[in-house]
């Protein structure tokens, strides 16, 4: 999704693009839920991201009408907003917490009775205590999404080439980038290159140390449940994105407007593994039915896993690196569908040096020359 709006807010530059990605719109902004919650998942310590996040969410209707209004196609803007739901004491006050730091950030949500969740989300759990509603936190079909955005830059004039870049090359003083070699020895000359391949951005070839961002990958496992085909199911499903903490976890319940339930997710340190365990299809179904216990009627259509790009300080990483005409744009961990807008935006201004005033304080902020102040092994 990184390279992709990127590449559309280039061509609509009037840049000549070229995507290397042997499947675009695949990886994690493939399996992603598409929340897009910046308050609902406010953490302390990490208001520099808050900020930029706000910004994109505020982007984001346009963004959509934008790219629906060019492409034709719908990409599943819901904005019925987001439940977190509290099923225990310890749950309720969390809520609380929360619900006061979000007050003196400025930003707005409300606390609900059980009564009122219920009333709201009728197939809720009888457990649920009372919730916190985000009405501002809302929710994109990020399948859709991407696959709009392919069509949007291959409809902008954007050559599309489906193999893996094997090699960035430098040149001889490591001064600048002049383009890349795919692994099938194609050669594309740049005059700049974009680097925005999610985890794998710091293990392609040819880049030099101090310009490979500090990405690792965050494993995710994640869940597709949907009423079966030409079968009524009692319960409905939820209208809202549903959060909670269950068993000591964070699940999530995010519905589309076609019917499926994206039910999610692990986040894991285990290097480039993209099993589906069992396991952890057990503990997400078990979690989710804490909440929605009418999950049970559904179908179980898809059980996936994906990597998020994970940063030390978990803001995104975007802009010129030690090398001037080698930018960088990754490392949007649990947030690149919601930062899509704004990283495709800032791209652009950088690449052609148009960016407005008004983007300093946000360049500033996802800035690579930042983490050089990051001691390592810092953040999730
Ligand atoms: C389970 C899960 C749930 C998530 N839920 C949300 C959510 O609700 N909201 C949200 O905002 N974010 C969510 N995220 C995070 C979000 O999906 C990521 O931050 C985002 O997809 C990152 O986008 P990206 O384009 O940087 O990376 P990716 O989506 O990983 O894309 C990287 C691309 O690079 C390509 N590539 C890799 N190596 C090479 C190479 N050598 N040559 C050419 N191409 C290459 C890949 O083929 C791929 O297309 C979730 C992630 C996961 C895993």
């Amino acid at each position: 999704v990184i390279g992709l709006a990127s590449a559309w807010r280039l061509t609509q530059r009037g840049c000549r693009v070229v995507i290397v990605d042997p499947r675009p719109a695949g990886a994690a902004t493939h399996a992603a839920a598409g929340m897009l919650a910046p308050v609902s998942e406010v953490t302390y310590g990490e208001t520099a991201l808050l900020h930029v996040a706000l910004e994109s969410l505020r982007r984001y209707p346009d963004f959509v009408a934008e790219l629906e209004d060019l492409t034709g196609r719908e990409v599943g803007l819901r904005r019925e907003g987001t439940l977190i739901a509290a099923t225990d004491a310890g749950d309720r006050a969390m809520l609380a917490d929360l619900h006061a730091f979000q007050a003196e950030l400025g930003l707005t949500s409300t606390m609900l009775t059980s009564r009122e969740c219920r009333s709201i989300e009728p197939s809720l759990h009888p457990d649920v205590r009372c919730g916190l509603l985000v009405a501002s936190d809302h929710s994109v079909d990020n399948r859709r999404l991407a696959d709009a955005l392919l069509a949007a830059v291959i409809a902008g004039g954007a050559t599309l080439v489906k193999e893996t870049v094997a090699e960035i090359c430098v040149d001889d003083n490591v001064e600048s980038v002049t383009g890349i070699v795919t692994s099938a020895g194609t050669r594309h000359s740049a005059a700049t290159v974009v680097l925005a391949a999610g985890p794998w951005s710091a293990a392609i070839a040819g880049l030099p140390a101090a310009a490979r961002p500090p990405v690792r990958p965050v494993k995710g496992q994640i869940l597709r449940l949907r009423p079966p085909t030409g079968q009524a199911v009692t319960t409905p499903l939820p209208e809202h994105s549903i959060r909670a903490i269950s068993h000591g976890h964070d699940i999530y319940l995010v519905p589309r407007a076609d019917g499926e339930l994206v039910v999610g997710a692990t986040v894991e340190d285990r290097g480039f593994d993209t099993t589906v365990r069992a396991g952890a299809v057990r503990e997400l179904l078990r979690d989710a039915r804490a909440v929605m216990p009418g999950i049970d009627e559904l179908e179980l259509v898809e059980a996936s896993a994906a990597l998020r790009p994970g940063s030390p300080d978990n803001r995104p990483i975007i802009g010129r690196t030690v090398i001037d005409n080698l930018v960088v744009a990754t490392g949007h961990h649990r947030n690149g569908i919601l930062l899509a807008p704004i990283t495709a935006d800032l791209v652009a201004g950088i690449v052609t040096s148009t960016t407005p005033a008004a983007d300093a304080a946000h360049i500033d902020a996802v800035s690579p020359a930042r983490l050089a102040k990051v001691p390592a092994g810092a953040g999730r």
